[in-house]
């Protein structure tokens, strides 16, 4: 067995037991492996140990790596997107996790259109407050909620937060629970099912299951 599959099973293992432990159905989690700084090899690597959806945090590296590898893996973009890079990463891109702002919903929507796609998309949230962090806060995405999902092409399918960095992962819980929280008090107020929590990385993806992930993006835990 390749180092990669031993990582992989052992991924597959810790997120099969926090899905037990917070009683959730097996298999409810999507692993979004993240191969930023990684190069396609080690990518074709994974395709073969079976894993079909990937993550990369800059439009650049996942052009390239969604260019050199087979058409039947999906790409997430889950960095930082800047306007005038959505139109060549609408055509690649099955799910954007980092929509930031309404401006940046709004671009990605009218490029849409424009393109003829509809694309999935995920709110990212500034929960836990850090300044140097990307995301909504969640006063102004209540504001803006009806804007965000009345769009015609971009679907908002849920949110995605990004803990504060630490040593321990029970430090990233209340952050996982707040968004959430927020997520629920969204869908009753819009009426509108947000399903997506995309939250939990290498450090602390077993307490964003057992707070609800739906998708866990995990890089170092599986390209060691
Ligand atoms: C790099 C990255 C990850 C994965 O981080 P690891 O700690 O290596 O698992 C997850 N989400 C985002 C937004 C990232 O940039």
């Amino acid at each position: 067995m390749s180092a990669f599959s031993d990582h992989l099973e052992t991924v597959q293992d810790r997120i099969s037991r926090a899905e037990l432990r917070a009683g959730r159905a097996p298999q409810s989690t999507q692993l979004v492996a993240v191969t930023k700084g990684h190069p396609p090899e080690r990518v074709r690597e994974a395709i073969e140990a079976g894993l079909t959806v990937f993550g990369e945090n800059r439009v650049q590296e996942l052009l390239a790596k969604s260019a050199a590898l087979p058409s039947s893996v999906s790409w997430h973009l889950i960095g930082h997107l800047q306007s005038n890079k959505i139109r060549k990463v609408l055509p690649v891109c099955s799910l954007i996790h980092s929509v930031d702002s309404v401006e940046l919903a709004q671009d990605v929507d009218r490029i849409a259109a424009e393109l003829g796609l509809f694309p999935q998309i995920l709110l990212q949230v500034n929960v836990s407050g850090e300044p140097s962090k990307f995301g909504f806060k969640p006063d102004s995405l209540i504001s803006n909620l009806s804007t965000l999902l009345e769009l015609k092409r971009a679907s908002v399918i849920g949110m995605m937060t990004m803990a504060p960095l630490s040593e321990n992962p029970e430090s990233a819980r209340p952050v996982f629970r707040n968004l959430r929280g927020f997520r629920d008090r969204c869908e009753a107020e819009s009426g509108t099912p947000l399903p997506v929590l995309s939250m939990g990385m290498t450090g602390d993806f077993e307490v964003a299951i057992e707070e609800g992930a739906t998708h866990v993006r995990i890089g170092s835990a599986l390209f060691v």
